[in-house]
């Protein structure tokens, strides 16, 4: 099959789709847009591979313990053992979420568990898929510190809620971004869009949440991704089909896709 464009981050694996997941991946499929899973804790993680593993092509997975779901701490070991699968493209998602008050008191084994996970994305070659809420200034100094482990394409910044200033730190350390249903509707966003190249953005539903604006309320999916890719277009001034054509390859090039497709 033959994809146009791949959701870099979304969660087709969670409860939300139990009673429709296969209609919801043919919906997608329909109109040629693959994805990628993303692991928020042990279970997910593993539940991300055995719905990749279960389609030939199209569907890919990322393992990793998001910041806030720390319970599965002492779990890393598994994690590392669930990265080496051949459908695995991406360690995470990962990173630091300083939003609310019982996450800021657990600082430093936030900070702890990123590390592990930039060890294991420099080990195995993987990607970092970096979730980062409240904490930039945080994140981008540990980056910096951990800067001889990154790998040469280190990863995506998903779900991109940082200032331009932030963006050039990160593009420093040759960062990729996506960027989600929320720019349809958020205009605080059109700044940091125009200013990143486009070679360096990719598209996320980040589903089963943020919908775009003509689905707002409603549960998201892959299928729902050509407005945010529209928003983009127009940010950039260009057509959707070049946005679409450029955002596939730098796709494929963050996660090493190409061997999927040959
Ligand atoms: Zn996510």
């Amino acid at each position: 099959m033959n994809f146009k464009i791949i959701d870099a981050h979304t969660h087709i694996q969670f409860e939300q789709y139990d009673k429709d997941r296969s209609e919801t991946i043919e919906r997608a499929f329909f109109l040629g847009i693959g994805m990628i899973n993303a692991g928020a804790d042990l279970k997910s993680s593993q539940d991300a591979i055995d719905l990749a593993d279960k389609y030939e092509n199209g569907i890919w997975a990322t393992v990793g313990i998001h910041p806030t779901e720390l319970k599965d701490f002492n779990d890393f070991e598994k994690i590392q053992q669930l990265s080496k699968n051949k459908k695995v493209v991406g360690i995470g998602e990962c990173g630091m979420d300083l939003y609310r008050e019982e996450d800021k008191k657990n600082y430093e084994k936030q900070k702890e568990l990123f590390e592990k996970h930039i060890l294991l994305s420099n080990k195995i070659k993987k990607p970092l898929v970096i979730h980062c809420r409240q904490a930039f200034p945080e994140m981008i100094a540990l980056l910096k510190e951990n800067k001889s482990k990154l790998i040469s394409e280190p990863g995506i910044l998903h779900f991109f809620t940082g200032f331009t200033n932030e963006a050039k730190e990160l593009l420093d350390l040759n960062f990729s971004f996506t960027f989600g249903g929320l720019i349809t509707s958020n205009r605080s966003f059109d700044e940091v869009v125009k200013y990143i190249p486009l070679e360096k953005i990719l598209v996320e539903t980040d589903a089963p949440f943020v919908s775009p604006k003509s689905h707002r309320g409603q549960r998201n999916e892959p299928s729902f991704i050509k407005e945010t890719l529209e928003t983009i277009a127009y940010l950039k001034d260009k057509k959707i089909q070049e946005i679409e054509d450029v955002i596939l390859s730098n796709t494929k090039r963050v996660f090493d896709l190409d061997k999927f497709f040959k």
